[in-house]
């Protein structure tokens, strides 16, 4: 399928379906967006055209919660939990026992109580919360961080996805004076996910996780996954929990109501990560590098004089300059790249790097006044005239909106190939084992049945019930076309394992 590959050896990436994890370390590592080569294990360097990504998708979220008709503020929380507080929601503490970094010293003194570097940060923000709140006037309280926090990994760490640093932790923490507040808040952060993942051209599913996969303390959990291309695995890439009042009781979040009652608050949560970021460069990425949809790009234009007769160099890189000066004016991120290397040589390098556009100019262009432009996803050229430079900022800007489009489009059709339905369980276990994707299978929701399944397929995981089947889920905006026309409630159904009635699909396949 794909073209003869001419570039040299140093520039060849390996395939990214088929190698996928070894694809994203090198292409992190030569496109300078992270550097893993760090004397520890699950750490790494954000280079700075790492970081200019990593600010133009964090902007995304932020205004994302900043707009909503209460806005979410964003606050900064201290990295450090005294292990007694840490240790006060039992619940929680179970679930991140095994994950957790302590802090046992003062330089050579030992601490009196040890600290927690946070794994998440509950239990650090919320006493502080029990101080703020105190009457019905003080809620909703809507806040957000940015920030890195610390999970013990052992030493199968994978850049970006299985970290002992994650740098690019976005937690929102909300409290409400009602459940049905918080339950609203749900809704309003599905939202805010969703929307940000397709301003990403993300590709996504959501399932609400099975009770055993809850977040430690929560009473449900709502989870995005983007399936990854190839093997079509999961990767959970944002979670949303209602916390209900469980940690309210714990650390007193209590508001007096207008009754003049004392009375606990309800909680969300929900958050996200750089694998995020990870799901934009291996989802749109393909086997020559990066792929950026343009609203992300920190480069969305890249200009290449093409120089041949030193006659014309003067005219054209002229023309080049002027081409940049005016993609600068309407407001387009470009670079002009007036190195020494051959055309072939910065075709390469721009490409790897993703970058959505690229202009050339060479001589015979000069000769028509045009431009040569050509897309970095699906290689399409155009020779725009540079006769009118309004119109042809116009078309630039056009161009780079139907590649995020195209970008999206395609991602979402293989996704929507990649979940199929079965009511028998060996069709569904071949399903998985052959990597096809994510199965919906009628299932009762039990436990011990979802063992029962998992023992027979490695790596088999209970996702859990697709959100369409919630009662506000607006089936308008489903991504999924056909299978969202199937009926979903449906008494006919029989668990695959026990045979049980159920009303339910569920979602199953490998994750990462
Ligand atoms: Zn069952």
């Amino acid at each position: 399928m794909t073209k003869k590959d001419n570039r040299p050896e140093e520039m060849k990436l390996p395939d990214r379906d088929e190698h996928l994890i070894d694809w994203l370390n090198k292409v992190l590592l030569r496109t300078d967006i992270l550097d893993y080569r760090y004397n520890l294990k699950g750490c790494g360097v954000w280079k700075g055209y790492g970081f200019k990504l990593r600010r133009n998708i964090m902007k995304i979220i932020r205004d994302l919660l900043e707009d909503t008709e209460i806005p979410h503020e964003e606050y900064l929380f201290p990295l450090l939990i005294p292990e007694p507080q840490f240790m006060k929601e039992a619940k929680h503490v179970k679930g991140f026992e095994e994950e957790v970094y302590w802090i046992t010293h003062g330089g050579t003194t030992p601490l009196d109580v040890k600290l927690a570097l946070r794994p998440t940060s509950e239990t650090v923000m919320y006493p502080m919360f029990s101080l703020w709140i105190r009457s019905h006037q003080d809620l909703p309280l809507k806040t957000y961080q940015i920030v890195n926090c610390f999970r013990w990994e052992g030493k199968n760490t994978r850049p970006m996805l299985r970290v002992r640093e994650i740098t690019t932790f976005k937690e929102a923490h909300t409290v409400h004076a009602t459940a049905e507040g918080a339950e609203d808040q749900i809704i309003e952060a599905l939202d805010i996910y969703k929307r940000f993942f397709n301003d990403l051209g993300l590709s996504y599913i959501i399932n609400t996780r099975p009770k055993w996969d809850t977040f430690p303390g929560a009473d449900y959990t709502i989870a995005f996954d983007v399936l990854f291309p190839g093997r079509n695995r999961a990767l959970q890439i944002g979670t949303v929990h209602n916390l209900g009042t469980t940690f309210a009781k714990t650390f007193d979040i209590k508001y007096e109501n207008l009754e003049g009652d004392m009375t606990y608050g309800y909680q969300t949560c929900y958050g996200i990560s750089e694998r995020v970021i990870a799901s934009v460069i291996v989802q749109h990425g393909d086997d020559q590098g990066l792929i950026l949809p343009p609203n992300i790009a920190p480069i969305q234009v890249v200009v290449i004089p093409i120089l041949f007769k030193k006659a014309d160099e003067v005219k054209i890189i002229e023309t080049c300059r002027n081409i940049k000066g005016f993609l600068d004016k309407a407001g387009i991120r470009a670079k002009l790249d007036e190195s020494q290397q051959s055309p072939g040589a910065k075709f390469y390098h721009w490409e790897q790097k993703g970058i959505p556009l690229r202009i050339e100019v060479g001589p015979r262009d000069l000769k028509k006044n045009q431009m040569v432009t050509v897309r970095r996803d699906n290689r399409e050229k155009q020779f725009i005239s540079l006769d009118n430079i309004k119109e042809t900022g116009d078309r630039i800007k056009k161009i780079l909106n139907d590649l995020n489009d195209d970008l999206r489009k395609s991602l979402a059709s293989n996704t929507r190939e990649a979940i199929s339905r079965s009511n028998d369980m060996d069709e569904a276990i071949e399903l998985v084992e052959n990597d096809k994707g994510v199965v919906e299978i009628p299932f009762c929701g039990s436990e011990d049945c979802a063992s029962e399944l998992e023992k027979r397929c490695d790596g088999l995981k209970f996702l859990g019930i697709p959100v369409r089947y919630m009662d506000f889920y607006d089936e308008s905006e489903n991504e999924y076309g056909e299978l969202n026309g199937k009926s979903l409630a449906n008494d006919e159904l029989f668990c695959i394992i026990c045979s049980k009635r159920t009303d339910k699909y569920w979602t199953i396949g490998r994750s990462y």
